[in-house]
C-alpha cells in the first residue's frame, strides 16, 4: 500500500491526550490571554498614533492566541474522534473551552477599544501597511464592539453561557446517547439499536421494508423521551434569545446573517430560487418510489440507495481513491492535485474503518503548522471517494489562505463550504462518468440526488420549521405536540405534500438544532451549495479558472459574501440569475436519470 489510513498526530503534538507539549501549549495561551488583556487597559490610541505599532502587537497576540487554540483544538477533537471512548478528552476538551472562553473574552475588550479610537484615527489606522490587509476584518470588530454591553456584563453573559447554552448543548449529546430503538436485524432477530445506528438504517439500509418498519420504532424512541428533548431545546433557545434581547434584538436571524456575512435580500432570494425549482427533485423522488414498487416516497426513502440488478458499485481501495481524486481535481486545478497529494503523502487522513471511531467526516487546518486533518471512515464505496474529495476540498481551502493573517483565514461557514462542495462534484462526476453500466450509472446519480435533495427540501423543512420555532419561542414554551406539529407541517410544506410518510420528531433527532454555535445551521450549506455549483458551472466554461477560483478563496473572510460574488464573478447574489445557473447542472442530472429510469418503469 502506497498510502497509510491512518493520520499522524504526534507532529502535532508528541504523547496523545497527555501529551506535555500540548500541556505547554495551553499554558502558554493562557498567559498570553492574561498579558494581552493587560495591554489592552494600557493602550492609548492617541499616543500610539501614526504608526500604531503598539495596536499592532496586540492584533498579532490575539491572532497568535486564536491560532493556538486552533492547533490545540484540532488535536483534542481528533484524539477524541479516532477513540471515542478516551476518557481522557473531555476534560481536554472542557479545559480548551474554558481557554477559548478568555480568549473571547479579550477580543470583546479589543472590539471596545476600537470603539473607543474616534473615526478619523481609525481611519488612519486601517491605512497603516500593517492594518491595512485586515482593515475589513477591524472594522467588523469595531461594529460588533459597538453592540456589546460593559466589560462586567459581557464576562457574566459569557460564565453563565458555559452552563448555560454550552451546557444545554452538550446536554443533548448525554440525552441522545440513552436513546435506544428496539426493533428487529435483517433476520428479523429482536435487537436493540443505538440513535445512530437507527439513524444509518433508516436512512440508508438497502431494504425498503426494513426502513419502512423501521420508520414507526423510530418515531417511537424519540416521543418516549420528547419532553426532556423539548425543555433542552426551548432552554437554548430561550438563553439566546435572552442574550439577543440584552443587545437590543428580537430578530432571531439578525446574528447568523451576520454570522455568514451576508444580508437578508440575498437568503430570501436563495430560498425564493429553492422553493420555484424543487418540482424537478420532487419528480425524481416519485421516479425513486416507482423503482422501488412505490407510488409515494416515504420519509425513509428519500435518501435510500437504489440499488437495481447490475449495480453492483465499483470499489475502490484506498490508494485507488488517492489516485483518482487527484487525477480528476488535477483535470480543473493542478494545485487542487497538488494538495491532495500532499496530504495523502504526509498522512494528514484518518481513514481507517475500524470500531471505536466516531460517525462522520470533518476537516480541520491547524494554522500553526499550516496542515489540515481529514477524519472519516472509508469502506471503498464511491461515496467515500466523493466525501474524501469534498474534505480534501476544505483542506485546499485552508492551504491557499494559510499565509494571510489568521483574521483573514476566519471564513464564515456558508463560504467554507464552497471549496468543499466543489471538491467533491469534481469527483462526483468522475464517479457517473466512470460508471460501465446504466444501472451503476443510476445508482451513482442516485447518490448524487442526496445533496440538492437534503438542500431544496430537507434543509428547506429544517429551516421552516427554525424560523417558526423561534417565533413561537419568543411568546412562551413550546409543547413537544405543538413541536412535533410545527415539524410536520415543515416537511410537508417542503416536500410539496408528496411524500407518504414524515418524521415529525426530526426537531428531536436531528443534532443541528442543537449546536450552540452558530445559530440556524442550516441555511449556511444550502448557500455554500449553491454558491459552489455556480463557480462549477463558470469554470466549465472558462479556461484560466485556477487563478480566479484561488483569488476568490483568498478573499473569502476579507468582505462581505455579495461583495465577494460582485468581484470575483460579477454577480449580484440578491437577484436570481446566479442561483439559478446553479439548478440548470442538477436538473441536467436529474433529467439523465429519468432517461435512464425510463425504460424501466414502463
Ligand atoms: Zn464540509
Amino acid at each position: 500500500m502506497k498510502y497509510a489510513l491512518n493520520w499522524d498526530l504526534d507532529s502535532l503534538f508528541a504523547g496523545g491526550i497527555n501529551s506535555t507539549q500540548l500541556k505547554t501549549k495551553l499554558t502558554e495561551t493562557k498567559t498570553a490571554i492574561a498579558s494581552l488583556g493587560d495591554l489592552l487597559d494600557r493602550w492609548d490610541a492617541a499616543s500610539d498614533a501614526p504608526q500604531y505599532q503598539q495596536f499592532v502587537k496586540l492584533i498579532t497576540q490575539l491572532q497568535e492566541i486564536s491560532a493556538s487554540i486552533g492547533q490545540a483544538g484540532l488535536f483534542i477533537m481528533a484524539v477524541g474522534s479516532a477513540d471515542s471512548a478516551n476518557p481522557d478528552v473531555a476534560p481536554m476538551e472542557a479545559e480548551l473551552r474554558g481557554l477559548a472562553n478568555q480568549a473571547e473574552n479579550v477580543s470583546g475588550k479589543l472590539k471596545k477599544v476600537l470603539v473607543q479610537v474616534p473615526d478619523a484615527n481609525f481611519t488612519a489606522m486601517l491605512a497603516t501597511p500593517d492594518l491595512k490587509p485586515i482593515a475589513f476584518n477591524l472594522k467588523e470588530m469595531r461594529d460588533d464592539g459597538k453592540e456589546l454591553l460593559d466589560d462586567k456584563t459581557e464576562a457574566l453573559i459569557s460564565r453563565l453561557n458555559l452552563d448555560g447554552k454550552a451546557a444545554w448543548s452538550s446536554h443533548y449529546d448525554s440525552l441522545v446517547s440513552t436513546v435506544n430503538v428496539p426493533f428487529h436485524d435483517a433476520d428479523g432477530n429482536p435487537t436493540t439499536l443505538s440513535a445512530g445506528q437507527a439513524d444509518n438504517n433508516l436512512l440508508g439500509n438497502a431494504d425498503p421494508d426494513y426502513r419502512a418498519a423501521l420508520l414507526p420504532a423510530w418515531e417511537q424512541a424519540w416521543t418516549d423521551k420528547e419532553q426532556l428533548f423539548a425543555d433542552t431545546l426551548n432552554h437554548l433557545a430561550g438563553f439566546r434569545l435572552t442574550e439577543y434581547a440584552a443587545h437590543g434584538t428580537t430578530d432571531f436571524l439578525r446574528e447568523p446573517l451576520k454570522d455568514n456575512r451576508m444580508s437578508a435580500a440575498t437568503l430570501n432570494t436563495m430560498w425564493q430560487v429553492v422553493d420555484d425549482n424543487k418540482q424537478f427533485l420532487l419528480d425524481y423522488l416519485d421516479r425513486k418510489a416507482a423503482l422501488l414498487g412505490k407510488k409515494h416516497a416515504g420519509w425513509q426513502d428519500v435518501e435510500a440507495p437504489l440499488n437495481l440488478p447490475g449495480s453492483a458499485e465499483h470499489h475502490f481501495t484506498f490508494d485507488e481513491a488517492a489516485a483518482f481524486i487527484i487525477k480528476h481535481y488535477g483535470e480543473f486545478s493542478p494545485k487542487m492535485a497538488a494538495l491532495a497529494q500532499r496530504a495523502f503523502e504526509n498522512n494528514w487522513i484518518e481513514a481507517e474503518d475500524r470500531a471505536g471511531k466516531a460517525p462522520g467526516g470533518w476537516m480541520e487546518s491547524a494554522p500553526e503548522t499550516h496542515e489540515s486533518r481529514i477524519f472519516m471512515t472509508f469502506t471503498g464505496s464511491p461515496n467515500d471517494v466523493a466525501t474524501l474529495a469534498h474534505e480534501l476540498g476544505h483542506a485546499f481551502h485552508s492551504s491557499v489562505i494559510d499565509d494571510l493573517p489568521q483574521l483573514r483565514q476566519d471564513y464564515a461557514m456558508n463560504v467554507a463550504e464552497t471549496a468543499s462542495t466543489f471538491g467533491e462534484l469534481i469527483v462526483a462526476d468522475a464517479n457517473v462518468k466512470a460508471a460501465k453500466t446504466d444501472a451503476e450509472k443510476i445508482a451513482l446519480l442516485n447518490a448524487k440526488m442526496d445533496n440538492p435533495v437534503a438542500m431544496f427540501l430537507n434543509i428547506r423543512a429544517r429551516y421552516l420549521f427554525e424560523t417558526r420555532f423561534y417565533q413561537l419561542r419568543q411568546q412562551k414554551l413550546v409543547t413537544p405536540a405543538e413541536l412535533n406539529e410545527l415539524m410536520l407541517n415543515a416537511q410537508k410544506e417542503a416536500f410539496g405534500h408528496d411524500l407518504s410518510t414524515y418524521s415529525p420528531h426530526l426537531w428531536a433527532s436531528k443534532l443541528h438544532f442543537y449546536i450552540d454555535e452558530p445559530a440556524f445551521y442550516n441555511f449556511p450549506y444550502v448557500f455554500g451549495y449553491l454558491f459552489s455549483l455556480g463557480i462549477y458551472a463558470k469554470a466549465q466554461q472558462e479556461g484560466n479558472f485556477e487563478d480566479h477560483y484561488i483569488a476568490l478563496l483568498r478573499d473569502t473572510a476579507n468582505m462581505t459574501s455579495e461583495e465577494l460574488a460582485q468581484k470575483h464573478l460579477g454577480v449580484d447574489l440578491t437577484q436570481p440569475d446566479f442561483w439559478q445557473a446553479g439548478v440548470k447542472l442538477i436538473k441536467r442530472d436529474v433529467a439523465e436519470f429519468m432517461r435512464l429510469t425510463d425504460p424501466l418503469v414502463k
